[in-house]
């Protein structure tokens, strides 16, 4: 999710429909069913959005056609509502007085109850997104009244970017969740972000990140044009797993580098679950940091034994199982001469469902690998997210339903061992209260009723 403001005589220079594109470009792990830019030149917003990657959705003819000297970016992984046009981002509505756009990064868990307050409104997507959308737009008194009022009555995880013709808005929920930050575009500009990645790669400076329960609006190019509010008191949890597996290495949440927790949880993985073997080889790329440093706190080389296919999306996080399964195999491919009669330690980032690490056990063992250890750099994921990832139901998840023996007979390894929640938060050096744990130990933030749990819950013919 990605904003741009640049002052209007800059339009021309910035092109911040590239801007958004470059920024979308560097989030696209955070989704990749769509993607859309919002574009306004200060009379009018254009949006354009389809689905698929970033780079298959915008070319130089599309983004030609969006000048102005404010955008909103979307890479949508869907979480409420299914997977379709209508439901890509960033919605766009018609106010009285003009449009709405808006990028929505987490999932609320009180949409059957917005829903109610449009009165009826027609909705014409499936998404919270979507309910959110129309409120903010059926308000009196533009889009900074309608957060004031609408904001403080929005529960579940919810980092927006939106804008109108002139004015670009950031909000974050009372537990930031989800990341969100501000920076600065050539001193005269201003660039909202989910991850610190995305400023570096469009030239931004980081300035600060947008606080829990904050709202702010930037019209202007000087710092006191960014106009910045509480809508309710932060209490802080932010999500843990953004340090496992979400967010780019090269991003810094809550002052503290992904890598750099990565590498650590690897060492202290290596502590508690140490294991003779010959070789450390992560499960490219996710389980790479991890696989640093446990290699180094064991003092076991680190190699390659697995070569991934980069141009093939994340796994776990597209939405159906076929393309899971056949995504696995088309990702990776072990190197038999680097694996042959080795004894391995695998690392990956998580386990979830179990097919990843089933295949990878395999496909090692195929090799020639004489014993496969499995380390995992983050505690058995056993219950589901409500705030935005989309681990689906408790069954689905291995760690649901066996314990960590079960987990390792049906993944086939020699070995399994899994970094315990306390040595992961010890890692991210983040205080315990201040984070979201929920998918490892069940203890929810912002309780979720069972009415307002399922993905397709705005469309009732479904499943
Ligand atoms: S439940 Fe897990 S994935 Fe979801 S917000 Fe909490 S820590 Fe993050």
């Amino acid at each position: 999710m990605f904003g741009v403001w640049v002052p209007p005589d800059e339009a021309g220079r910035a092109e911040v429909g590239k801007l958004a594109y470059y920024g979308l470009y560097a989030l696209q792990h955070r989704g990749q069913e769509s993607a859309g830019i919002a574009v306004s030149d200060g009379s009018r917003i254009v949006v354009f959005k389809d689905m698929g990657l970033v780079s298959q959705v915008f070319d130089e003819s599309v983004l030609s056609t969006l000048h102005g000297h404010l955008a909103v970016g979307h890479c949508r992984y869907s979480t409420t509502g299914s997977p379709t046009w209508e439901n890509a981002q960033p919605t766009f509505r018609s106010t009285g007085h003009g449009g709405l756009a808006l990028a929505h990064n987490g999932n609320l868990i009180n949409t059957p109850e917005l829903a109610d307050r449009l009165d009826g409104g027609a909705l014409t997507a499936t998404s919270d997104t979507e309910v959110l959308t129309a409120l903010l737009a059926t308000r009196e008194g533009g889009p900074m009244e309608a957060a004031r009022e609408i904001l403080p009555v929005t529960r579940g995880a919810y980092s927006l970017v939106f804008m109108d013709e002139g004015t670009l808005y950031a909000a974050r929920d009372p537990e930031g969740i989800r990341p969100l930050v501000l920076g600065r575009w050539e001193d005269k500009g201003w660039v909202v972000a989910s991850e610190t990645a995305a400023l570096d790669i469009v030239g931004a400076r980081f300035v600060r990140e947008v606080e829990p329960g904050e709202l702010i609006a930037i019209d202007g190019p000087g710092e006191a044009d960014v106009r910045a509010e509480r809508f309710a008191e932060p209490r802080p949890k932010g999500c843990l797993f953004e340090y496992v597996y979400l967010a780019r290495p090269d991003t810094t949440i809550a002052g503290r580098n992904v890598q750099a927790t990565r590498v650590e949880v690897g060492r202290r993985l290596a502590l508690e679950h140490p294991v003779e073997a010959d070789m450390v080889i992560p499960t490219p790329e996710s389980g790479t940091p991890a696989a640093i440093g446990y290699a180094e706190a064991s003092g076991i080389p680190y190699g390659q034994g697995l070569v991934k296919n980069s141009y093939v999306g994340r796994t776990f996080i597209q939405p159906s199982q076929t393309i899971r399964q056949l995504g696995i195999r088309l990702k990776l491919n072990p190197l038999r001469e680097a694996i042959e009669g080795r004894r391995l330690v695998v690392v990956d980032d998580s386990i979830v469902r179990g097919n990843t690490q089933r295949q990878v056990v395999a496909l090692l063992r195929e090799a020639g690998a004489a014993e496969v250890h499995v380390r995992i750099s983050s505690p058995p994921v056993s219950w589901p997210c409500f705030y935005g990832i989309d681990f689906a139901t408790r069954a689905e998840l291995i760690a649901g339903r066996l314990d960590v023996e079960g987990i390792r007979d049906s993944i086939g390894a020699d070995s399994l061992g899994f970094i315990s929640l306390d040595e992961l938060i010890a890692a991210s050096q983040i205080a315990k209260d201040r984070l979201c744990r929920a998918c490892f130990d069940g203890v929810y933030p912002i309780p979720v009723e069972e009415a307002a749990r399922g993905k397709h819950l705005l469309e009732p013919s479904r499943p």
